[in-house]
């Protein structure tokens, strides 16, 4: 099991085997999902990673060498298959394979610890626990084509529109907003942290003249509730503009994911089909609801929400129910936003910042930034932290720092509102929580 590939070299996904290939000799390699085997006649299903292809082996038309061969093998044993195309209307596409060779690339044991035809319920744990193996599932995989799907849509769009793709530090010396929520590290004799957001960074690139910049990257919070939104590693899309306000950064999110979704919509039908998913391409703009407004809403239903809250869980859920869809909530208090936000310039207290929603779920928190080092100190002593604590980051405000705003998105919860999940976790391969490390 350990022979060269030489003249083994897969020709067709299965997806790829149609019709119009009848007769012609095709080479697929996968996995066995099913054998079945009625004495003269043995069907067995490959599975690759687009989709499932019956081979069929009547011992008639095979060499009895072949045929023992085949009878030997074993669900999810890897394997390679070199035959000929066949019409077949009972089979999955219409098509069959009647092999001529067989290569077994690798055996699998058994029991398996998942059930890979998705026939037999497993609770989450169960599944995260044998990733590997419940990814072999296509209501699973199917999630991660539609996520690497919304990053390519993402990284396109913003290339198109002249965005320069940075890399910041994650190994970092001190908090983003002074908070808590983060993960001590050592860091050879000293103590560092794992960065909870590229904040500082992306807005010191604004200083050095790159005027449009983003990044994906992890993100570590040291989020200590179990909850079906919060991982303590996720993955963030940020994004910062010079020469911007809020509302310029509001135009570009929604129009960022107005065109994911799009994509997404047009490129991953199968993807959206294995997962029962009815994708509604959201129209643009989104609508945006005042603070304010969302004090009277909550309140209105029955929950109680004091002006200058935060949104508790009971008040997304009632915005989950009023909005259906995206939407921004805009005018936020300035004392409960980070230091960074700029003040309104009418009214002080209301500040510049924005999240975008959907329904019940946060997508995105963004804002117009503070480009004044007066202001920032300031801001910074209101919020009782140490201006000495930020002094690299607070000189990029001394020497030419442009006005900018931006935003970070969720990558998880944005494939969330997309697919419908419900747990984060369904987004993650191998998602990091309270409870687990590994795998
Ligand atoms: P929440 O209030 O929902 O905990 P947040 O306001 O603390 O989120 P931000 O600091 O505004 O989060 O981060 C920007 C975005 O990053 C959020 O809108 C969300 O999409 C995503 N995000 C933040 N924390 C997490 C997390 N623990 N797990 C998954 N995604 C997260
Ligand atoms: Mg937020």
């Amino acid at each position: 099991m350990t022979d060269s590939l030489e003249n083994w070299r897969r020709t067709h996904y299965s997806n790829e085997v149609k019709k119009e290939l009848k007769g012609e000799k095709v080479l697929l390699m996968g996995w066995i999902h099913e054998m079945r085997d009625l004495g003269g006649i043995i069907f067995v299903l490959l599975r690759d990673r687009d989709g499932i292809i019956q081979i069929t082996v009547p011992s008639k038309k095979v060499s009895p060498e072949l045929f023992e061969e085949i009878k030997k093998l074993k669900k999810e044993a890897v394997i390679a298959v070199k035959g000929d195309v066949q019409e077949s209307p009972k089979a999955p596409n219409g098509v069959e394979i009647i092999p001529e060779e067989i290569k077994l690339l690798n055996e699998s044991e058994l029991p398996l610890p998942l059930d890979t035809t998705g026939n037999t319920h497993a609770e989450i744990d169960t599944r995260l626990d044998s990733r590997f193996l419940d990814l072999r599932k296509f209501d699973v995989s199917a999630i991660f084509k539609i996520k690497s799907r919304i990053f390519h849509s993402i990284r396109k769009f913003l290339n198109e529109r002249g965005y320069i793709e940075i890399n910041t530090p994650k190994l970092v010396a001190s908090a983003t907003e002074g908070g808590t929520e983060l993960f001590p590290i050592t860091y050879f004799e000293r103590e560092a942290f794992l960065g909870q957001s590229p904040q500082l960074y992306k807005q010191m690139m604004m200083a050095s003249g790159f005027d449009k910049v983003f990044e994906i990257a992890p993100i570590f919070r040291a989020e200590e509730h179990d909850t079906l939104r919060h991982l303590n590693e996720a993955t963030s899309i940020d994004l910062e503009t010079a020469f911007t306000d809020h509302e310029d950064s509001m135009k570009i999110l929604e129009e960022l994911i107005h065109r994911a979704i799009q994509d997404v919509a047009d490129e991953c039908k199968e993807e959206l089909e294995t997962l029962g998913v009815d994708l509604k391409v959201p129209e643009i703009p989104f609508p945006r609801v005042d603070y304010d407004e969302v004090v009277e809403i909550v309140n209105s239903k029955g929950v109680l929400m004091r002006y200058g809250e935060d949104l508790s869980r009971a008040a997304e859920k009632v915005m989950g129910e009023v909005m259906d869809g995206y939407y921004f909530i805009t005018g936020w208090p300035t004392a409960i936003k980070p230091f960074y936000v700029m003040p309104g310039f009418e009214n002080p207290e209301k500040s510049c910042a924005f999240d975008l929603m959907y329904r019940d779920l946060e997508i995105s928190s963004g804002a117009m930034r503070i480009h004044s080092y007066d202001l920032l100190v300031q801001q910074m002593k209101e919020k009782g932290l140490n201006p000495a604590s930020f002094e690299r980051y607070l000189q990029a405000f001394k020497y030419g720092m442009p006005p900018h705003s931006g935003w970070g998105v969720g990558a998880e919860r944005l494939t969330m509102s997309v697919i419908g999940a419900k747990n984060i976790r369904e987004t993650v391969l191998f998602p990091r929580d309270r409870r687990r490390l590994t795998p």
